[in-house]
């Protein structure tokens, strides 16, 4: 209830009466200052209902159009596709002033990480699109008599789509293509972390794509949990463990599934390599994959290395050398390293290197600015640090060293499951023991990221890194439901299959169970004696 000032009527006099009008006068102010704060969150609340009433409507005219048929027209999923692929094309300079204006990309980087390797995902899609859509015959064995069978893929319905801030364009259409390929109506909602790019798609894809099955919905987490509080069939989220658990939660309320592609620490083995030439280039793949990818902040680049105790003085000197190649003596002035996002995240990269212990493991860095951070490299940093538990999210490089490289299995073993695992090394057996021993969303020998470009592999996590997975027929599996549908004649019957029961039909159901058709004619025609159940 509003408490509301009321006047005073009554005559008073001197001082006192003075006192009193001061009082009065302050318990008025106090009055209108209660007063409007309650009509600033009752405003609040009502635009707020208003908001919500005006997504479901939204969305209920969404999900109209989904069951008008139009999305599932193979003319509409080809369409939008295409439709993606101008809106690539034609606003290329945007997209590079949009990723340099969040996150300082250059325009090479944006091209390789977010606008090409997107563009060669639509055109897979594209060229696949009628056999991913295409029904696929179920064979069944000869007992089925007369009767056929296939796999139907249908679309879901109405699915969300929540995307993080660091490949903000890519990670955001990567997962459309996948929807749009199996027919779904969509809703995206990007990361407000990278406004430009949150903006940018919220006016381009309505000018591109159909605004009846597609929208961009903006916001931060307030609106992504409104949007959590509506029935979607579908909810593929990418971002952080902590957000993913409310996402599930969210979809578990109305059953809905998910997708959740989070991150980790994802470890790098670098092997003892006798060749100069393999040391090389094991470390400019390391240094790419951990520095030229939006500066760290990639789901799957290197978090940390594992190396042998008697290899790293080596490792860390060629890592300075060719730091400077690719960077320059000012990585900053090279523009080929992307800025930290926004001053907490800096801030945050910061307090990971505040603890004593770990600052004292710095072998190579340089001063940061604004919301800039050097690849800095870190040696035997303490394992219960910050630095070694959390996700680094960040140019900062630490290399734990070990006895003997076969340690690294426990090492990884021991830690929540990664999203990627990378080694580097000729030696076979630890190859296989890696592969054989270890779990991770993905294994990469000798490389590094390069796995987020096959359309034919794919893309996800396990536990702690996620659920689900994408890329190619992937993303389309992922939104499609596989619907079993079987045809049967009314030609011809087994009388068997119906009541009322004996052990002549039982000893036919043994037969036809084991496929044993000799079996089913000699039983037939009672030249075999069927074997009493016990029950009776
Ligand atoms: P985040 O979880 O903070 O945000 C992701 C999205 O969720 C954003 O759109 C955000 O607005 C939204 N969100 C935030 N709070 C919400 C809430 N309460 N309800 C609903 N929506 C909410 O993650 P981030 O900071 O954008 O991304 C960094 C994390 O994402 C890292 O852990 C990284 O490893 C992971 N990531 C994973 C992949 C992958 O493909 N596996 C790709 C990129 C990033």
């Amino acid at each position: 209830m509003i408490w509301r000032a009321q006047p005073i009527i009554g005559i008073k006099t001197g001082g006192w009466k003075r006192r009193e009008e001061g009082y009065i006068q302050r318990l008025y102010d106090k009055n209108q200052a209660a007063n409007n704060f309650a009509h600033i969150i009752t405003h609040h609340l009502v635009v707020r209902r208003q908001k919500m009433v005006d997504l479901e409507k939204e969305l209920a005219a969404m999900r109209e159009y989904y069951s008008s048929g139009n999305t599932r027209d193979a003319s509409w999923r080809r369409a939008q596709l295409r439709g993606l692929l101008l809106l690539l094309h034609e606003n290329q300079t945007e997209i590079f002033n949009v990723l340099k204006q969040d996150l300082g990309k250059h325009p090479a980087e944006a091209y390789r990480d977010e606008i090409g390797s997107t563009i060669k995902s639509i055109n897979y899609a594209l060229d696949n699109l009628k056999g991913w859509m295409s029904s696929e015959k179920a064979k069944l064995p000869k007992v089925a008599l007369l009767t056929t069978a296939a796999i139907v893929p249908e679309p879901l319905g109405l699915v969300l789509v929540i995307s993080s801030w660091n490949f903000p364009i890519g990670l955001s259409i990567e997962p459309l293509i996948g929807a749009i390929a199996a027919g779904n109506s969509m809703v995206l909602k990007p990361s407000e972390l990278a406004p430009s790019c949150s903006s940018f798609l919220a006016q381009k894809i309505p000018a591109y794509l159909d605004s009846n099955g597609i929208k961009v919905i903006e916001g931060g987490p307030t609106v992504g949990e409104q949007l959590l509080q509506q029935k979607w069939d579908k909810i593929f989220f990418t971002g952080s463990a902590g957000v993913g658990r409310i996402v599930m939660a969210a979809a578990a309320k109305h059953l809905t599934p998910v997708t959740l592609e989070l991150g980790g620490k994802c470890p790098a083995i670098v092997d003892f390599l006798s060749s100069s030439w393999d040391i090389e280039v094991a470390v400019e793949r390391v240094l790419g994959a951990k520095f030229s990818a939006c500066a760290g902040q990639a789901c799957i680049g290197i978090d940390y290395i594992l190396v042998e105790k008697k290899f790293y003085p080596t490792l860390v000197e060629l890592i300075k050398i060719k730091l400077k190649t690719m960077f320059g003596e000012n990585p900053r002035d090279s523009h080929s390293v992307a800025r930290i996002i926004n001053r907490h995240h800096f801030l945050r990269l910061k307090c990971l290197l505040d603890d004593p212990n770990v600052r004292a493991s710095i072998v190579h860095t340089k001063k940061s600015q604004e919301v800039y951070i050097e690849p800095t490299i870190l040696v035997d940093p303490p394992l219960e640090s910050m630095i070694m538990e959390d996700e680094i999210f960040g140019p900062l490089l630490p290399i734990i060293t070990l006895q003997k490289i076969e340690d690294s299995i426990e090492f990884i073993r021991s830690r929540p499951k990664p999203l990627s695992l990378y080694a580097f090394t000729n030696d076979r057996s630890l190859r296989k023991r890696i592969i054989s021993e270890t779990s991770s969303g993905s294994v990469v020998f000798n490389d590094a990221l390069i796995q987020y470009l096959a359309d034919t592999l794919p893309f996800g996590g396990i536990g702690d890194s996620g659920i689900g997975r994408y890329h190619g027929k992937f993303s389309f599996d992922e939104f499609t439901h596989y619907k079993a549908v079987a045809w049967r004649s009314f030609l011809v019957d087994f009388w068997f299959r119906f009541p009322p029961w004996n052990d002549h039909k039982l000893q036919l159901f043994r037969h036809c169970y084991e496929y044993d058709y000799l079996g089913v004619i000699l039983t037939v025609l009672r030249l075999k004696k069927p074997k009493p159940s016990s029950a009776s």
